[in-house]
Order: C-alpha cells, then structure tokens, then sequence
C-alpha cells in the first residue's frame, strides 16, 4: 500500500469525502444470512472442554494481581465477542476506520476542540508513533527515514524518576533521553533539538516536577507534551483529564482495566499530532510502526469497550472488589496469627488492594513461599508478595465470579497447614 499522507490527514482533519455507501445495503444482507447458517455450529477450541488453553496444555490462572500483561491483560467485556465477530466479516479501509473511530472517541469522552484519538495496537506503541509523528510531521521521506534522525529534532526530556521500561518505546524512534529532576535543569535542558517533554503518569508523586506543573512548562516552551497514563484507568476520569490539562498527546492501555480487545491500546491527542502518528503506523509500509499492527477487529473493539467501560458503575464496582476482598479477609481472619489489612494504590491499579500478613513464629513460612505454593496448587493462583508492603498482597478486580470462594479456601488451608 502506497503512504499516502496527504488523504489520510485530510480524513482527520475532517474535510474529506465519505467513501459512497450505496454498496451497503446488499452487503449487510449477505453477512446476516452467512452468520444466520453459521449459527448454530458449536464453538470448540482443539477439543470440547471450552478451554482451548488447557486443550493446548497451558494452565489458566486465577488472577489475584490486576492488570498484568505477562498474564494476558484484563479479561475483555463479554459484549465484545459479538461485535468483534461481526467487525470481522467486511473489509473496510483501516485509515478511514481509524479516523471514524477517531470521532467516535472524541465525542465520547468530551475531548476539547482540536483533539481526537487513534486506536493502536497497545499504550506502547501509542507512545512509539505518538512521538515519530511529532518528529516526521506529515513529511513522507522523513516518516520513511525514521530511526535515522537526519534533519529531525532528536531529544526527549524526561524526569530521572520517570524512567521506566516503556521509554523503550521512545528511544526506538531513534531520539536521546535528557534526565532532568528540577526545574532549573528543565530550563537549562530545553533548546533546538528538544522535540517533546515525556511524562509517567504513574511516576508523578516520584518527580519534583508534577503533572499540572509540567505541562505549563512546556507551553512556555511551546514544546508538545505527552503524558503515558498506561494504567491509569480507574478513575475513568483520567480518560480527560489530561487533554484537559493541554497535554498535547496521551496514552492508554485498551487491555487493563478499560477491558477492550489485549492488542489495542488509544493515543489520545491534538488532530494533526494524532494524524501524523496514524502515518508513523501500520498499515502505512516503510513506516516505524508497521510491526504494530491493530486490525479491524481491534479498533471496532476498543471504541465499543470504551462505550462500555464509560456507561458502568465505577463506584459499584469499587464497592464490590472491596467486598470481595472483605470477604475474604473475614475467613482467613479466623486463622491465629493471620491478620489483613486495605489499600488503593494512588495511580496504577486504583482499586482496593489486601495485604495479609502472619506471625512467622506461628506460621513459618515466607510471603514468597507462599506466592509460590499457591502458583502451583490447584487451580493455579497468582498472587503477589509485595506492592512494598509485608506478607502477600492482592486485589480482586481481575476475578471471575465464583474464584474469590477458591483463593478463600486455598489460602486458608495454605496457612492452616503451614501452621506450627
Ligand atoms: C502497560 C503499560 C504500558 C504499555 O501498554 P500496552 O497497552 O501493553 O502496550 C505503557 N506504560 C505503562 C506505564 C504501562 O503500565
């Protein structure tokens, strides 16, 4: 497929045709009566236990540790099947797509004038085309040159404590980091080669430079400013926010606690940013991002998670990972030498949190022997020695109806035997 730089920031923009429809009608007929004959075909993995992991000889877990992507993200709406499936039955021009479901989340998260949204494949590759759109504008030999910074801006600052593993994702486009922990070194850090101000949304109580306050430095700067807000969700509020705010480009995860598609992710940001980062990514060839494909599926299944995630009850789902875990604690309470205690993180995984803790004298066993046995006892569970804290910790937003009574008995007969 030929780059076409021109068309797609057109669409975005918003001044483009739309593609004729009158192909439509007779193409829906056709798709309704081919789901109406495969309807009734059973659903089988590689066998008829209903779990095609196990049927591949991998063990499921039961999830006590929230949104991980090493153990596959968030369990996605159940809504989303259906209309996944039903995005899976027509070709369509991914650009376009991305544009209208661009809109879509606009208008569905009330973002300011001047804003819109680009599905990806993930918050990491939000960050990666984020910033090579800001680096390539919509200029095409550029975009094709890219890590290659001949003739591009080529410097990102970033706060020391706001380093992490995904500024992976920013060095890729080929830019240096430039630390800096005060005010002062901000200053002194700025010139002609600084291309964007990054920040970690979750390193925000770590920095001395806080979120509000960094973002008013770079428009003294007139520098775009991009804050990765990954995990962030809930609050749900956090999806504004930071536009808001005048944060220039934003990122999400779409497979945490939004619940859409594990492969989709949203970079959140100012329309002609936004258009050049879709430029910077599949499916434009010769681009950076074209190993960060999202499909068809994805980008559908995100807007409709996104719809979903904003019309649920965020404080009575609060109020349930929080009984979950009550329940929990009352049982194991009952257990000498057992005692737990409540948390919520501030940001990442802000959602009711339990330490447990024992006395050792009575229970000799460590909180990563623990972690241990329950990650081999049967059904599996994950659970985690730490967030900082003594003892084992979890949260409960992750389990399925039913698994809070399987990590009550397990647990409790873990530290019954242990007991001396
Ligand atoms: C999870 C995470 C990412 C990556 O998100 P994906 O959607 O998995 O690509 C980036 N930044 C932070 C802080 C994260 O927690």
């Amino acid at each position: 497929m030929r780059l076409n730089s021109k068309w797609n920031r057109r669409s975005f923009l918003g001044s483009a045709g739309v593609i004729a429809s009158s192909l439509l009608a007779p193409r829906k007929l056709f798709s309704w009566n081919r789901r109406a004959a495969g309807a009734s075909t059973p659903v089988s993995g590689f066998g008829q236990t209903g779990n095609p992991y196990e049927e591949l000889g991998v063990t499921t877990v039961i999830n006590c540790e929230g949104t991980m992507t090493m153990l596959g993200g968030s369990l996605p709406h159940p809504e989303l099947e259906a209309v996944m499936t039903l995005a899976g039955r027509h070709f369509v021009s991914i650009p376009e797509l991305e544009v209208a479901a661009g809109k879509r989340i606009a208008e569905m998260l009330k973002l300011p004038e001047g804003y819109t949204a680009l599905v990806t494949s993930g918050a990491a590759a939000a960050i990666q085309s984020g910033l090579a759109g800001i680096l390539t504008g919509g200029n095409e030999a550029l975009i094709r040159q890219l890590p290659d910074l001949t003739g591009m801006k080529s410097e990102v600052i970033i706060q020391k404590s706001h380093r992490n593993p995904f500024d992976h994702q920013l060095r890729s486009t080929g830019i240096k980091l430039i630390e800096i922990e005060t005010v002062d070194q901000l200053r002194a850090a700025v010139n002609e080669r600084t291309a964007m101000m990054h920040f970690s949304n979750f390193a925000n109580a770590a920095g001395q430079i806080k979120v509000e306050e960094w973002v008013k430095l770079a428009k003294q700067y007139n520098i775009p400013c991009m804050n990765d807000a990954a995990a962030d969700t809930p609050p749900v509020s956090h999806l504004w926010d930071y536009t808001n705010m005048g944060y220039d480009l934003v990122t999400f995860s779409g497979g945490k606690a939004i619940r859409g598609p594990q492969c989709a992710g949203l970079l959140i940001g100012r329309t002609e940013m936004v258009a050049n980062a879709l430029l910077n990514n599949s499916p434009h060839e010769d681009t950076l991002g074209r190993s960060q494909k999202v499909g068809k599926e994805e980008i559908v299944g995100m807007v409709k998670a996104l719809e979903l995630f904003l019309a649920q009850d965020h404080e009575a789902l609060a109020k349930e990972w929080q009984d979950r875990l009550e329940g929990i604690s009352r049982e194991i309470n009952k257990i000498p030498g057992v005692s737990t205690s409540f948390f919520v993180p501030d940001i990442a995984n802000h959602v009711p949190h339990m330490s447990i803790t024992w006395d050792e004298a009575r229970i000799p066993l460590t909180p990563q022997e623990a972690s241990k046995l329950l990650r081999n006892s049967k059904p599996s569970i994950v659970m985690g020695s730490g967030e900082g804290r003594p003892g084992l910790a979890m949260n409960s937003f992750m389990l399925q109806p039913g698994e809070d009574k399987i990590v009550t008995e397990q647990l409790s007969r873990l530290l019954r035997e242990h007991a001396a």
